[in-house]
């Protein structure tokens, strides 16, 4: 049985993690960045980024202020756990008080802070059953600089593949420098409205540079990537040629009358952390 105490100082130690560490691809796709640009405030820009990401790793302190609305991704396998949901809860309520996370929790309405970045349904926890004798948890604070220009699209079939491009470059490009870019864009294609728009945030978990293994898909990726780089936008939205790092996309089937099309941005604090338990711990 892994047990609550294991479940919450692991999700404390990921939320710590994720806020001081940018992951390696991110980092790596940032330094690409900046080696091939040109323009002298994107190349200002992309290396206050770079300066950021490197002293908050030497201070031990977040990358940014906004430490996120706490999203936990959870992959379950055949294992047993004691108190799930408390367990990351209270490894997120540690995490506010020890790391410390900025209190971002507020309730919808009355915005009164909670202040330890729990509430009603928060942290955001969402489960997938595997197949896996091992319990991975992935923690996802995410940024509501860029979570605030994400869209749905509930297209229609003949929007086809040039709809879904059209309505993913857009969204991109409207928001302008506030999702605070070089962006990741996740997309998800497909299933109902809520399925699409969690596809899309789940893409956000894919490492920067990787390919879609499916080659329509590769291929759409590059393609919209290539479209919102032209756009020449670039990093804080001050003109360079990295709008976005990556395009991230991932599908389901859907109803013969729909085609959903989500899409989560990601702002270049792309911040993730996962670990493995098992039973026995
Ligand atoms: S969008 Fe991202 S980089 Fe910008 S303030 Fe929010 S967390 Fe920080």
């Amino acid at each position: 049985m892994i047990s609550r105490e294991t479940v919450e100082e692991t999700v404390c130690r990921l939320f710590r993690e994720a806020v001081i560490r940018i992951p390696p691809d991110v980092t790596f796709a940032i330094k690409k960045a900046y080696l091939q640009e040109e323009d002298e405030i994107a190349l200002l820009n992309l290396k206050a980024i770079l300066d950021n990401i490197e002293l908050a790793e030497k201070m031990e302190v977040p990358v940014c202020q906004d430490t996120g609305l706490p999203i936990v991704f959870v992959r379950m396998g055949k294992v047993e756990v004691e108190d799930l949901y408390e367990g990351i809860a209270a490894g997120v309520e540690r995490a506010t008080a020890e790391v410390p996370l900025r209190p971002n929790v507020v309730d919808p309405l009355t915005r009164e802070n909670t202040g330890t970045n729990t509430g009603q349904m928060i942290p955001q926890i969402d489960v997938e059953i595997t197949d896996t004798d091992n319990l991975e948890i992935t923690v996802f604070p995410k940024g509501f600089g860029s979570e605030n220009n994400n869209a749905l699209l509930m297209g229609l079939p003949g929007d086809g593949i040039e709809g879904i491009k059209d309505f993913v470059v857009r969204t991109v490009l409207e928001a302008g420098g506030k999702p605070c870019p070089p962006v990741i864009v996740g997309v998800g294609i497909g299933g109902s409205s809520d399925l699409a728009m969690k596809l899309a945030k789940k893409a956000l978990l894919e490492r920067v540079g990787d390919r879609n293994p499916d080659k329509k898909l590769a291929s759409l990726e590059e393609d919209i990537l290539n479209s919102i780089n032209e756009s020449g936008s670039g990093p804080m939205g001050m003109g360079g040629k990295t709008t976005a790092l990556d395009v991230k996309i991932k599908t389901a089937h859907t109803h013969t009358a729909g085609l959903p099309v989500g899409v989560c941005i990601q702002c270049w604090a792309a911040r993730r952390a996962t670990a493995i338990l098992r039973d026995h711990m």
